[in-house]
């Protein structure tokens, strides 16, 4: 690490940022904008006129701690509040065509990956959709394809798994437990068994209870639970009800996400949740929410991530998301090389993702070994993504690291952004000390936050972006 200068530089250097469209000082943004959990956004990635061979991509690359995603798109249901690439339900063998092509396109990336240095996995992840969807068999088939194609040593990294209470079946706990999974996640959402209705994601507590008694006794390290607040008809009672009974399973992870109503999700169709009250409502619960779990000794990891203090780590895990790439494998998964962020063509719209899905099980290997939509990484949107990475953590960003990186200071490249977060209150030490961290404000408006250090051409891009 460099020395930290007790004051920022005066003036930018010449590969500074893109200055951002000025922005109001005084907290007049809307908290819930978008869950920045990747930048730039997919909807900011474009067709890739040459595709080019990921071959290309990866040369020179350093590949000694990537991270390896593998997505799952199949799901029991479509929940009224996703937006994710899953459809509903898999008929005639589509699993195992889908398992087919995961297959071949993990040869191709790995032959493309090439052997002109060490080639590791520094973590691992199955998400989706649901891929807990698959059988116990299809799971351990999705395990070989990690190790024997990929080369992933799944027991000796950290593995996320995601589930849903329904298919988090003692078989397919066992499966996972034994390849190594060192978290499970599990989309609760509510407890309340109306709430869930409400969200379009029917299901019984009782059902919740028992998927999580099988979880433990699986013995996977880390338990996850999702939950969500701003649910038609939750109040503060219902939510503490919802926190209460996720407490009781003492959870190394929880994760508490604000309720989005996005254009093509079934909840979009139902109602039109724009006004104010519903922001105030969000934030109240947040409050609570964060409150009660800090009281029952949890620690604020971002916005929406708590973690039990003492709890069980992980697993190893040296991948740096900041600056390590990252290899995602199945159909709406993305990349990241330094330079190039890609995936597949990508939709919301059930229709649209069926198609999406057939073409992909019918994909030569030959296709997969080019990158078919992206979005390149200069140096502006590198820093940007850095920025917006640390930042969104509750821990910040020690500025010394980004010196080390870029050369500069970061309170000389983004000045507009960072002095509106200032005077909003949203920085701890108004962004003046050698780290730069949210005030607890501004973690609880960390949607609002993060869109702010979006670049004007990502910001273009995404306006442009037609729903599909
Ligand atoms: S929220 Fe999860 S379980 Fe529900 S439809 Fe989306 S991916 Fe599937």
């Amino acid at each position: 690490m460099t020395a930290v200068p007790a004051t920022a530089p005066t003036t930018a250097p010449a590969s500074a940022p893109t200055p951002s469209p000025s922005l109001p000082p005084q907290a007049a943004a809307r908290p819930y904008q978008s869950y920045v959990y990747a930048y730039p956004h997919k909807t900011a990635y474009r067709p890739l006129p040459d595709r080019p061979a990921l071959r290309d991509l990866w040369r020179g690359e350093a590949k000694d701690a990537l991270s390896l995603y593998l997505h799952v798109p199949f799901c029991e249901v479509r929940c009224g509040f996703c937006n994710l690439f899953t459809r509903i339900g898999a008929p005639d063998g589509l699993t195992g065509r889908y398992l087919d092509a995961l297959d071949r396109q993990a040869a191709a990336v790995r032959e493309a990956l090439g052997d002109d240095g060490p080639v590791r996995f520094a973590n691992a992840a199955f998400g989706g959709g649901t891929p807990t969807f698959l059988t116990a068999d299809e799971l351990v088939r999705l395990c070989d394809i990690a190790e024997g194609r990929m080369g992933a040593d799944l027991r000796a990294v950290a593995l996320s798994v995601e589930a849903s209470p329904a298919t988090a079946t003692a078989d397919r706990l066992a499966v996972l437990a034994e390849r190594g999974t060192t978290r499970l996640s599990l989309g609760v959402q509510s407890f309340v068994d109306e709430e869930a209705r409400a969200a379009v994601r029917p299901q019984r507590r009782a059902d919740v209870e028992a998927a999580l008694g099988r979880v433990r006794d699986a013995g996977i390290p880390v338990l996850n639970i999702d939950l969500i607040y701003g649910i038609d008809g939750q109040t503060p009672a219902s939510w503490r009800t919802s926190l209460d009974a996720a407490l009781a399973w003492r959870p190394e992870e929880l994760y508490l996400y604000p309720l989005y109503v996005r254009p093509l999700t079934g909840l979009a169709r139902r109602t039109a949740h724009t006004d104010r009250d519903w922001d105030e409502q969000r934030l109240d619960l947040y409050r609570r929410g964060r409150d009660h779990l800090l009281a029952h000794g949890y620690e604020q990891v971002s916005m929406r991530m708590f973690r039990r203090a003492g709890a069980a780590p992980q697993g190893p895990d040296d991948h740096a998301c900041q600056t390590d790439g990252m290899i995602g494998l199945g159909c709406g998964a993305r990349s990241y090389t330094s330079a190039l962020h890609y995936s597949f063509d990508y939709a919301v719209d059930m229709g649209e993702i069926r198609a999406i899905i057939d073409d992909y099980t019918t994909t030569s290997a030959e296709d997969f070994g080019r990158a078919p939509i992206g979005r390149e990484i200069d140096s502006d949107e590198a820093r940007r993504r850095h920025l917006l990475q640390s930042l969104l953590q509750a821990q910040g960003m020690p500025v010394a690291d980004y010196r080390e990186r870029f050369g500069s200071d970061p309170r000389a490249d983004f000045p507009a952004e960072l002095a509106a977060f200032a005077a909003r209150g949203w920085l701890q030490d108004g962004g003046a000390g050698t780290v730069l961290r949210l005030s607890p404000d501004g973690l609880a408006h960390s949607d609002a936050l993060g869109p702010e250090l979006f670049s004007p051409a990502v910001r273009a891009a995404m306006a442009a972006y037609e729903v599909k």
